[in-house]
């Protein structure tokens, strides 16, 4: 019996929170953006003073707060303990330090749990690094989006001047080496593209052709969906 839980996993820049947020409003589906819920721990521990390298302090953290994702797909809140961090968690001090802190086991297993917990009663696109291959290994359909080193970064670059952030290429683009970096070498839940995900570059398409190609597959995979989006249209 298929929940409907679609899983887009990939490194930074690939573009999963653009499509993820446009197929979960297709679909009708939740929205899970699971990198918001690191960064959401991130900001409390910097906000608490918690060094990010005393791991048995974060795991206690990550164990006890509670973390809300609420709204549209295109206009998700995120808050932690009730408070509403959606804009903090943007910050690239906090891109840094959920990267560090998302390396820790203990953490990690209280963070999936409470995904798998949002997750459970399916009808949700969910956006990460391990969504396929630990949050929800059984996932319906699974994506890895990848994109090139400099495309990745060159958006990153984009977001940042939008929100008026003074940065140059050639930092984001290290910090998003490093980031990835970080990401793929970890022991806990390195990055890697799960057996049977579908492998997708973004590179060189638009947002508009990654969704369709995304649609096409889920079509195909889980017609209950597909007649789904079409009451939904
Ligand atoms: O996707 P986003 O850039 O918001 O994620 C922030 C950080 O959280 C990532 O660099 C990664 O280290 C971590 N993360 C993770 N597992 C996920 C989602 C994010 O380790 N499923």
């Amino acid at each position: 019996m298929e929940r409907g839980i679609i899983a887009i996993d990939g490194p930074a820049g690939s573009g999963k929170s653009t499509v993820g947020k446009l197929l979960a409003k297709r679909l009708g589906y939740l929205y899970m953006d699971t990198g918001a819920m690191y960064r959401a721990l991130a900001w409390k521990a910097l906000s608490l003073g918690i060094p990010l390298d005393d791991e048995e302090a974060l795991t206690h953290l990550a164990e006890r707060v509670h973390i809300t994702l609420s709204g549209d797909p295109d206009a998700v809140r995120v808050a932690i303990d009730g408070q509403d961090v959606t804009d903090a968690i943007r910050a690239p001090e906090i891109s840094r330090a959920a990267s560090i802190i998302a390396a820790i086991l203990g953490v990690r297993r209280a963070i999936v749990a409470k995904q798998r917990e949002m997750g459970r009663r399916g009808r949700v696109v969910l956006e990460g690094r391990d969504t396929g291959t630990v949050v929800f290994p059984d996932a319906d359909v699974k994506f890895f989006l990848d994109a090139r080193l400099e495309v990745r970064a060159r958006r990153r670059f984009e977001q940042e001047r939008a929100r008026g952030r003074e940065v140059s290429f050639e930092e984001i683009l290290r910090e998003t080496e490093e980031r990835d970096r970080r990401d793929a070498e970890r022991s806990a839940s390195p990055l890697r593209q799960a057996e049977d995900a579908i492998y997708l570059d973004s590179s060189e398409l638009s947002v508009e052709q990654v969704v369709e190609r995304m649609l096409e597959i889920i079509r195909q995979r889980m017609p209950s969906a597909s007649s789904r989006e079409r009451e939904s249209k």
